[in-house]
């Protein structure tokens, strides 16, 4: 079992498998400036396969793909088989915006996939293209068509809320949960990176409070609900006769770091030790010097006790160095 420093059992990776993206959602991409890792820095199919070995052996049971958008790796249905098949990860999932998933999700899902969170912002056409950029309302929701077809479930949307921008959404999403065994989760905006998106994220920002208060004004009081697993950063609710879920993220309103389960590996092969922090440990150099399981495990255990133990938000501290879509979300 992999502990930290503060006592919490580490056992749920998330692997960034790109920091490209087909999209740019305003709070997460700009449209201009930005550079991109060469494919020759990302980590290949075979490195992901020996961290996930080495984190299987830790104790890690969880691994969720992400990106940038992991749909846009060539050999993304190769990676997902081969973490499929290593022993002692029994739960394997994936964060994406679901615009390939019309042509990828069966494969996906024989290759081993288990689940699918799907990135949703707004339902009304307009205001998708105005907060995610680049996308058609109809394009997202074919992606999440393709992924209950394929028997993906339960079937989770994300959505960021933004004031001025999807904030009058939040009442048609919690809607969702009404009639479907899907769960809809809002999340907080978090300044991440330097850039414009960093500052629009605090300028738009929503506490989920007020989401909640938006949700309750119409569908009635909200019924709070178990947590069934331990690694969901969610807060989750029913409404009145709802068969879904509605889920809050508030890493900003209210922190969960006492309870973070999770190491994030970027796709150039960094252990990102905290979403909210710079500090990273290096792992390609390891695994291009030839380095095996044993120290892979030992560079793991490494960054395991290494992270610390919060984030510092609400003192105005925030990452400056990594976007969102270079570490994953
Ligand atoms: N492209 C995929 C997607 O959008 O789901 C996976 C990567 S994306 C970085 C992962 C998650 O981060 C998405 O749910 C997205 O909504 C969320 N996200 C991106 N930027 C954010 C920000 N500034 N604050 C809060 N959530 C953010
Ligand atoms: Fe792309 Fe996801 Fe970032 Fe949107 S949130 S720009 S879909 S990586």
């Amino acid at each position: 079992m992999a502990r930290d420093g503060f006592d919490r059992d580490i056992n749920y990776l998330r692997i960034s498998l790109t920091d490209r993206c087909n999209l740019r959602c305003v709070y997460c991409m700009p449209t201009e400036g930005l550079t991109f890792f060469p494919d020759a820095e990302l980590l290949s199919a075979e490195e992901i396969q020996r961290v996930v070995e080495a984190a299987a052996e830790l104790g890690f049971r969880k691994v969720r793909l992400t990106g940038g958008e992991p749909l846009l790796r060539r050999d993304v249905v190769d990676i997902v088989r081969r973490i499929a098949a290593v022993p002692g990860i029994d739960d394997l999932a994936m964060t994406t915006n679901g615009l390939r998933l019309p042509e990828l999700a069966v494969p996906l899902r024989e290759a081993g996939l288990k689940r699918v969170n799907l990135h949703v912002d707004s339902l009304d056409p307009e205001r998708v293209e105005r907060l995610m950029r680049w996308s058609r309302h109809a394009d997202l929701w074919a992606g999440v068509e393709a992924a209950e077809a394929a028997g993906f479930a339960p079937i989770k949307l994300n959505a960021v809320i933004a004031r001025g921008y999807n904030d009058d959404d939040v009442v048609p999403l919690a809607r969702l949960t009404l009639e479907r065994d899907w769960a809809v989760r809002f999340i907080e905006l978090m300044p991440l990176g330097s850039g414009e998106e960093s500052r629009f994220a605090i300028d738009h920002y929503v506490p989920n409070a007020e989401v909640r208060a938006t949700i309750e004004a119409e569908l009635g009081p909200l019924e709070a609900l178990v947590n069934r697993d331990p690694s969901d950063e969610a807060r989750n609710y029913r409404a009145p006769g709802g068969r879904g879920r509605i889920g809050f993220i508030s890493p900003v309103s209210q922190p969960y770091c006492g309870s973070c389960n999770r190491m994030r590996l970027t796709a150039d092969g960094r252990f990102h030790l905290c979403l909210l922090h710079d500090d990273e440990i290096d792992l390609r150099s390891v695994l291009r010097a030839g380095g095996g399981r044993d120290a892979v495990r030992e560079q793991l255990a490494r960054a395991v006790a290494a992270k610390p133990t919060g984030h510092a938000l609400a003192e105005g501290q925030h990452t400056e160095l990594r976007r969102m879509h270079a570490i994953g979300g």
